[in-house]
């Protein structure tokens, strides 16, 4: 499997033993490189922080700034609930829930689990 190289902008730069790579003599820190990152594209919450630092405004104008208030109102106030019992660690009751009128709504195992399945206007 390929490697996925932190996407952190000073990732090479933090003195950690794990960074420190090479053959004796000539040994450099070098950006983490993983199967699998733990924060998405990056090592760790420091590199995620100097990566949005560094980027957010860019990122936020490429796609798409918000230019008005937004509102939470009944048509997108659904949310996903269930109830958890900590004694046998199952779940049950699954359901939609309506933050603002307090509605609630049957929801099968299965139509909670599909992220795509809401009942919010978008
Ligand atoms: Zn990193």
């Amino acid at each position: 499997m390929a490697l996925k190289y932190c996407q952190g902008p000073d990732c090479h730069t933090y003195y950690t033993q794990d960074r420190l790579k090479g053959i004796k003599g000539s040994k450099t820190y070098q950006t983490r490189r993983r199967s699998s990152l733990n924060y998405g594209e990056f090592c760790d919450t420091r590199c995620e922080h100097a990566w949005l630092s560094k980027y957010a405004t860019q990122a936020v104008n490429h796609f798409g700034r918000l230019k008005e208030v937004k509102h939470l109102t009944e048509q997108n106030a659904w949310r996903k609930d269930y109830d958890y019992n900590w004694r046998e660690g199952t779940t049950s009751n699954w359901r939609f829930v309506n933050k603002i009128t307090k509605e609630q709504r049957p929801l099968t195992k299965q139509q909670y689990d599909d992220t795509n399945y809401t009942l919010n206007e978008r």
